[in-house]
């Protein structure tokens, strides 16, 4: 067994200074409940450092593994991780008007977030002190990468994530084989939990500790190398538990001790407004941490009610002479979409938080023309994609036809891709506007043009919001587009609902009535079912049953709230598939469940009959 030296670190609370054996804790202190702390003796570092090696290899984690606190080197645990690219902003640095704007671009990752830096010590460590499992709670992304670890490690984890946790970062962890358990909490309670659970069935206990920030330190020594062995002038990094950041600059502490760098860059800590305890601590003069109950926030990789490395943080802004800025979360996802536009880099909202607070600080010309500025992108975008695809409308789907990709272009139905995200909640106007009207202010918030044909399918479907007593926002309006664009395949209604009826009550099954125009013919059908939506389908499944011949199938149905202004509009998404395996997929938008439902079955029935009555003759 290859061991080093016991002696070349310490664990130590960083506010009573309490020293603990890691095997008694390395969590948090058993006194005062502090986060702890590794202390090194440098000296017997840099016996150990081979500098010439360091300023040698290739970029990686794994070069600095004389600078963590691992004991047994024969045990290591990793997936090489870090060397992830220092990418220069050619297109946002012209718009901030810096010569140095550069992304660390985090999500590169193995599983695609700087987690895995800690998580490379953290696991190393678990195995170390022989853990028969391991426990924590996560925002999601910690669930991915400790659970990927273990994996390799054959280490059995259990990982407790707030419900709601985003779908991309639930499917990773679950595929790696982790125990996850949903808890109705936010993630600091998730947190306590763990550790209760720890500590009565003897498990490792992992999350945001010391051994964890050991390992994130390369995140710092990396951006030092990657400028050629100097340090920046400011590095923004978001703060959730307040680690990450914590690690950066304590990762450009050491390599300025070890003479590797001559200057420390100044940190800048970025939360959202709704979940900005370290900002708010940091701006105020008692410098106290006050938990927020209910974070509410798009970056719910930073939804922490109490950053536990709170007080680390705060002595490196002080120490370093940054700063720490909160922006809204519309700023956010406004970055996320010009990050990934400008750039080519695809974050999850909390990576683009850096970047969002670029854009305020440099409107108060904040940094000076040369200075060096680093912002961390500290997660892909890939783990969480619905919060991309909300504020971006669906792009229109098209028949295989050639006339078809004519209209997309003559129309410039992409651009409602790029237009469509500013001002959501905007009310459009307090009377239905005339079509010409319509028309231009369409092209004026979209940048779209849209045909006469489809302006009058428009038209119906904005009377029937207002029929409902809702103002139209921005947001409805994109979702009413976004629905007609997909009809320039089925001009031709050959279904077309005329009335429907539908009640439902507490104790009693829902029934529903509904008067259709089916061809030339005017039918009639009535049915019971387990809710409103149901029975109308069902009746208006009925009401066809003897004349149709496609049999068509439901096979997936969703339906998706948006909330902006004061009422919501729900989007339903149906799916179909006809006796001949024709398949399509239709949205309709409508303040009310079931017309925006009969309108996407509407359209999945007239699209199937097209593709078997009207393509067959041409
Ligand atoms: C965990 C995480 C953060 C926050 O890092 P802390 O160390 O908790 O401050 C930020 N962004 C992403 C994508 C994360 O996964
Ligand atoms: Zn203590």
């Amino acid at each position: 067994m290859i061991t080093v030296n016991q002696d070349f670190y310490t664990l130590r609370c960083i506010n009573c200074k309490t020293e603990f054996d890691e095997r008694e804790t390395c969590t948090i202190c058993l006194k005062c409940k502090s986060p702890l702390n590794v202390e090194y003796n440098y000296n017997f570092i840099r016996q150990r450092l081979n500098l010439y090696a360091l300023k040698n290899s290739p970029i990686s984690a794994l070069k600095y593994l004389t600078l963590y606190p691992i004991l047994n080197l024969e045990k290591i645990v990793t997936l090489n991780e870090g060397g992830t690219p220092l990418h220069r902003c050619r297109n946002l640095s012209k718009k901030f008007g810096l010569k140095n704007l550069y992304i660390k671009n985090e999500g590169a990752n193995p599983t695609g977030v700087f987690k895995d830096r800690g998580t490379l010590v953290e696991v190393t460590k678990a195995l170390e002190m022989r853990a028969k499992a391991v426990c924590f709670a996560s925002t999601g992304n910690m669930a991915a990468s400790v659970s990927a670890y273990c994996t390799l490690a054959k280490i059995p984890c259990y990982v407790l994530v707030p419900e709601g946790t985003p779908i991309g970062k639930l499917a990773q962890t679950l595929s790696y084989g982790a125990r996850i358990i949903q808890v109705r909490a936010t993630y600091s309670e998730c947190a306590t939990l763990a550790e209760k659970m720890a500590k009565k069935y003897g498990f490792y206990l992992a999350g945001d500790y010391a051994f964890r920030l050991e390992g994130q330190k390369s995140l710092g020594y990396e951006i030092a190398e990657q400028l050629g062995w100097k340090a920046p002038d400011y590095v923004l990094c978001p703060v959730g538990v307040g680690t990450n950041i914590s690690a950066i600059w304590k990762g450009f502490v050491e390599m300025k001790l070890l003479g590797l760098i001559d200057s420390l860059p100044k940190i800048i800590a970025v939360q959202p407004e709704n979940c900005n305890v370290v900002v708010k601590a940091f701006n105020s003069k008692s410098k106290k941490l006050i938990r927020i109950d209910k974070p509410d926030t798009i970056c719910s990789a930073v939804a922490v009610s109490m950053p536990f490395d709170g007080p680390k943080v705060l002595k490196a802004l002080k120490d370093s002479h940054g700063s720490a800025v909160s922006v809204s979360d519309e700023e956010v996802l406004m970055t996320e979409q010009s990050m990934a536009k400008e750039e080519a880099i695809f974050v999850e909202p909390s990576g683009a938080l850096p970047m969002a607070a670029m854009a305020k600080l440099t409107a108060h010309k904040f940094f000076k023309k040369d200075d060096v500025v680093i912002c961390v992108a500290t997660g892909n975008g890939l783990k969480d994609p619905k919060s991309a695809v909300k504020i971006i409308p669906e792009p229109p789907t098209i028949d295989p036809d050639m006339h078809e990709v004519d209209n997309y272009l003559k129309y410039k139905l992409y651009q409602i891709q790029s237009e469509g995200i500013k001002n959501k909640a905007k009310i459009l106007w307090k009377k239905i506007p005339a079509e010409k009207d319509l028309k231009k202010i369409i092209h004026n918030e979209f940048g779209i043009e849209i045909n006469p044909q489809v302006l009058k399918t428009i038209i119906d479907s904005i009377r029937a919001f207002e029929t409902k007593g809702k103002n139209i926002i921005k947001q409805d309006l994109q979702n009413i587009i976004e629905e007609q664009l997909d009809e320039y395949s089925s001009k031709d209604k050959y279904l077309e609902i005329i009335d429907f009826e539908a009640k439902t009550s507490k104790y009693k099954q829902a029934s529903a009535s509904i008067k259709i125009r089916y061809g030339e013919k005017i039918l009639l059908g009535q049915a019971t079912g387990v809710g409103a939506v149901d029975a109308i389908i069902t009746a208006l499944k009925r009401s066809i049953k003897e004349h149709d011949k496609m049999f068509i199938r439901l096979t997936d149905y969703n339906v998706e709230i948006f909330t902006g202004g004061v009422e919501a509009a729900v989007k339903v998404t149906m799916s179909a598939v006809d006796k001949n395996g024709n398949k399509i997929i239709a949205h309709a938008t409508s303040p009310d469940v079931i017309v925006a439902s009969i309108r996407a079955f509407e359209k999945c029935y007239n699209f199937l009959y097209l593709k078997n009555y009207k393509h067959g003759h041409k």
